[in-house]
C-alpha cells in the first residue's frame, strides 16, 4: 500500500492530523486502534466548546468518521516497525503488511505508569485518576491522596488543594524539585511517607491502605507517576527521544528528521486534549505539504 502521509496513532492528535492532511488533498492513512487512546472511556469537561461531561469514546468515534469522510483510509492495527529508504518511509503493521509513504506523523501518545495494586483498575474513573489537571473539578470539597515521588506529584498535590478539602501526598522517597515541595506544603498538602498497598471502596473509592497498615479515608486517589511513550518507533525512523522519552518538535511539529512529524502527548506535557488536537492540526498540515512537494519532485 502507498500513501502520501502515514499517521501512526488514532487518538485525538492522530485523528486531527488525518483530518488536516486529507483536507489538503494528500492521500492519508491512519494506523492504530481508537480503543487504545487515553481518551477512550474518559469524560472531558475542559475542552473548548464542550460543556458538561463530554464522552471521550464518542469524541473518538466521531473523529474517526470525520477523518474517513474526508478521504482518510484507516488500518485498525498496531505498527510494529518503521524504516527509512532515501525519501521514502516504510511502515510495517502487525499483520506483516508493509506500506510506503512520503511523510510520517507519530501520534502514539503516552502510557501512564501504573501502581499495579488491587483496586487500581477496578476503581478507574470511580475515584482513581491519572490526571489531577483533568479531573480536579470532580473532587470539590472531598478528600484525596496524590501518589508519586517526582515533581509531577508535587504540582498535582498543590493543584488539588484548590479543590479538595484535604490533600495527602503519599510518597516513599521525595525526588521532586525542592521549590515545588515547599509550595505544596505551603498550600496545605499533608505529606505521608509510605507505599500504597490497596485502594478500597464499594461503588466508589473510600480509602487507601498503605503498607504497614495505615489507612487514609479518601474519595479520590491520583496516581501521578508520570508517563512512558512508545518511542522505539521514532528511533526506527532516526528520531532520538529526549531523556524523558518525549519527542522534540519545532513550531511546525517537525522532528529532527525531515518528513517525520510528531504531535500530542508524545511531544511532552501538558498531556491534554486541547494540545493534542492543536498539534495534530499543525502536524497534519505540514506533513501533507511536505509529501505533496516530494510527490511533485518525482
Ligand atoms: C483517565 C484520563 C482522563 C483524562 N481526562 C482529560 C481531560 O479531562 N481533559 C483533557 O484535556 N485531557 C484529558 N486526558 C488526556 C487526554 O486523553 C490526552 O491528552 C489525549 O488523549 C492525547 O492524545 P494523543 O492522540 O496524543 O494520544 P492518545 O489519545 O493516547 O492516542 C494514542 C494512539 O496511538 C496509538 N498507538 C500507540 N502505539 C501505537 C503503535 N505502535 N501502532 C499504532 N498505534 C499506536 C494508540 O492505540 C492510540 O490510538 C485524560 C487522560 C486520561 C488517561
Amino acid at each position: 500500500m502507498r500513501a502520501d502521509v502515514a499517521i501512526i496513532g488514532c487518538g485525538p492528535a492522530g485523528l486531527q492530523a488525518g483530518i488536516h492532511s486529507s483536507r489538503r488533498k494528500a492521500s492519508t492513512v491512519l494506523i492504530g486502534k481508537i480503543q487504545n487512546s487515553s481518551l477512550y472511556g474518559t469524560h472531558i469537561e475542559n475542552f473548548f466548546g464542550s460543556t458538561g461531561r463530554t464522552d471521550g469514546t464518542e469524541m473518538l468515534k466521531r473523529g474517526l468518521d470525520q477523518a474517513l469522510s474526508f478521504g482518510c483510509r484507516h488500518i485498525d492495527r498496531d505498527v510494529i516497525g518503521a524504516s527509512m529508504d532515501g525519501d521514502i518511509f516504510r511502515i510495517t503493521v502487525e499483520t506483516g503488511e508493509e506500506m510506503e509513504c512520503r511523510s510520517v506523523v507519530i501520534a502514539t501518545g503516552i502510557y501512564r505508569k501504573k501502581l499495579n495494586i488491587p483496586g487500581e483498575k477496578e476503581f478507574l474513573g470511580k475515584g482513581v485518576s491519572y490526571c489531577a489537571e483533568c479531573d480536579c473539578n470532580f473532587y470539590k470539597g472531598l478528600k484525596v491522596a496524590v501518589i508519586g515521588n517526582e515533581s509531577l506529584a508535587a504540582t498535582s498535590a498543590e493543584l488539588m488543594t484548590k479543590y479538595a478539602s484535604e490533600v495527602y501526598w503519599v510518597s516513599n522517597d521525595i525526588l521532586a524539585d525542592r521549590n515545588l515541595v515547599d509550595r505544596a506544603s505551603g498550600a496545605g498538602v499533608k505529606n505521608i511517607a509510605g507505599t500504597p498497598k490497596e485502594i478500597r471502596g464499594n461503588a466508589v473509592v473510600e480509602s487507601l491502605l498503605l503498607q504497614g497498615g495505615l489507612t487514609l479515608g479518601v474519595d479520590g486517589v491520583f496516581i501521578e507517576l508520570g508517563g512512558r511513550s512508545s518511542s522505539e518507533l521514532a528511533m526506527d525512523l532516526g528520531v532520538l527521544p529526549e531523556a524523558d522519552d518525549s519527542i522534540k518538535v519545532n513550531k511546525n511539529c517537525e522532528t529532527s528528521v525531515a518528513g517525520v512529524y510528531a504531535c500530542g502527548d508524545i511531544t511532552g506535557e501538558p498531556w491534554q486534549l486541547a494540545k493534542a488536537v492543536g498539534e495534530g492540526a499543525v502536524a497534519g498540515h505540514h506533513a501533507a505539504k511536505w509529501a505533496k512537494e516530494k510527490r511533485n519532485d518525482c
